[in-house]
């Protein structure tokens, strides 16, 4: 599903050239779940921004189903993430002024889909993340657990073939955190990729898969 091959990713930094990704060699199946994980500045979240489309690398080839995706413009770029990948993020990143339900109907807005289908869409997402009771509420009305269950539920709402989550369970206390990636488990269960950035052990265990960063290399990979 997922092909790299010697991805580049470098920033200038007060003259210095910092290689955040240097020489990345990688292929991930449709269906896997992987972990990456490696020390703070590693390459882990910026190795995800590439893999979701956010971010473009400098050099190396990404194919995502086939696809070329450094060949895509900047517009197709973002169809293609829209439509195949999901985002979930450490900090939630649910819109503050919007209802839980509203966030989780915003990516279906945005696809143009008919209300009826994008209002049962929503809640059944929001039922199947354990919070068809808190539909109304604004993400501040709401633990860090459930605001990370209604990122999960916006996430998928479109049903992407590809979840990236970056530090999923690094704001939450460790029973909203299990429940969590309990959540992420049943959407690997469920047939979708799911690639994870963590650097706890505990977090990567949960994964088939281990990928070790280091300086923007990878160090091991528990596949090999
Ligand atoms: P990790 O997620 O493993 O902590 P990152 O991918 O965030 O690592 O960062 C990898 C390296 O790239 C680090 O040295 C970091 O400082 C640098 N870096 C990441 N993003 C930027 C940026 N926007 N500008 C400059 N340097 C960056
Ligand atoms: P999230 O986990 O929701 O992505 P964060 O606030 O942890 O939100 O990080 C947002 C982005 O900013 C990440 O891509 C991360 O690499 C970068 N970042 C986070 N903290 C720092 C920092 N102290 N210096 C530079 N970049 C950072």
């Amino acid at each position: 599903m997922i092909e790299l091959h010697a991805i580049e990713r470098r920033y200038a930094m007060s003259g210095q050239t910092v290689r955040a990704l240097d020489g990345v060699d990688l292929a991930i199946a449709r269906g896997a779940f992987v972990a990456l994980t490696g020390p703070s500045g590693s390459g882990k979240s910026t190795l995800l921004n590439v893999l979701g489309c956010l971010d473009r690398p400098d050099a190396g080839r990404y194919a995502l189903d086939g696809v070329d995706v450094q060949a895509l413009d900047d517009e197709a770029s973002s169809e293609l993430r829209n439509r195949r990948i999901g985002f979930v993020f450490q900090s939630f990143h649910l819109l503050p002024r919007l209802s839980v339900l509203e966030n989780v109907l915003l990516p279906l807005r945005f696809a143009r889909v008919p209300d009826p289908q994008a209002g049962a869409r929503a809640m059944h997402l929001l039922e199947r993340v354990g919070l068809q009771d808190r539909v109304d509420h604004r993400p501040g009305q709401l633990s860090g657990g459930q605001m990370q269950r209604a990122a999960i539920a916006r996430a998928l709402v479109l049903q992407p073939a590809l979840l990236l989550a970056d530090e999923p369970t690094g704001n939450l206390d460790s029973k909203s955190a299990a429940d969590v990636l309990a959540l992420i488990g049943e959407v690997h269960a469920g047939g979708q990729t799911v690639v994870l950035v963590t650097h706890d052990a505990d977090v990567a265990g949960v994964a088939q898969r281990q990928i070790r960063l280091r300086d923007g290399k990878i160090e091991h990979d528990s596949a090999h």
